[in-house]
């Protein structure tokens, strides 16, 4: 038997003023792994997303978690009602609450009564030090990690990642991916994590789904998309991995 995806779309379209961005999409991140949506800028990863999360609608296809449908055409499971967590580049810190009460505002309640999940949370993440401390006295990693624990505090069973390493600097990076994927393995939580960048796709995918012009091209495994590209803009576009 073959294991239930955690999340599945399949078939999904979406166009802006009669052009077409989405096209088609279907992917799936199984249970505890990390897919990746890879492509240029402006090939529909985000809009993708979007519907995924359900702050944007679908023309036609349909959306399924656990083997459950979300939505589709006729039904739609709200944004809150369906255990998916958003990691968004600009989805900063609250500037007026400090690290504990970002955190809390993730499990919908108070700093104070919820002390013992927010620590936890903040020593997953390694800010447990800083929990008294406002945004702005932290460096962008370390709001990054914070902004990690905040997500994950609803124990959501699917963490959407919209290129959310790309306003650090590079010697950070590397090391916030790597633990960012650390506290998400060791949670179970799938995760879709959109990019423009095939490097950040070879270092954190379990799967790509290669994405261009709102269609997916190429899914596989890291390894075989890099050696196998299906044409030679793949190929190119894997050519200055670094
Ligand atoms: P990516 O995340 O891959 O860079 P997007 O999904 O953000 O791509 O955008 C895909 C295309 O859809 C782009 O051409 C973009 O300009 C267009 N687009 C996205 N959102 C809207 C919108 N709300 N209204 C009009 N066009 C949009
Ligand atoms: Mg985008």
């Amino acid at each position: 038997m073959t294991e239930t995806p955690r999340l599945e779309i399949r078939n999904l379209m979406r166009s802006f003023g009669g052009r077409r961005v989405v096209d088609d999409v279907s992917l799936s991140v199984m249970p505890g792994q990390v897919t990746c949506l890879l492509g240029p800028s402006g090939c529909g990863k985000s809009t993708t997303l979007r519907m995924i999360a359900g702050i944007e609608t679908q023309e036609s296809g349909s959306i399924w978690v656990d083997g459950e449908m979300i939505c589709d055409s006729n039904q739609r499971v709200p944004p809150e009602g369906r255990g998916i967590g958003l990691m968004f580049q600009d989805f900063a810190l609250f500037p007026h609450l400090s690290v504990a009460g970002n955190v809390a505002y993730g499990l919908k309640g108070r700093a104070s009564s919820n002390r013992e999940r927010v620590e936890e949370l903040l020593s997953k993440v390694g800010m447990l030090a800083h929990i008294d401390n406002y945004p702005h006295e932290l460096s962008g990693g370390e709001q990054q990690r914070v902004a990690l624990a905040r997500a994950l505090a609803p124990r959501p069973r699917i963490m959407l990642m919209d290129e959310p390493f790309s306003g650090l600097d590079d010697r950070l990076r590397d090391d916030i991916r790597d633990e960012t994927l650390d506290v998400l393995k060791a949670e179970g939580t799938a995760v879709l994590l959109v990019t423009h960048e095939p490097g950040e796709a070879m270092r954190m995918a379990d799967e790509i789904a290669l994405m261009r012009k709102g269609k997916i091209v190429q899914r596989g495994a890291p390894y075989n998309i890099y050696n196998t590209p299906v044409d030679k803009d793949a190929a190119g576009f894997f050519s200055d991995i670094n």
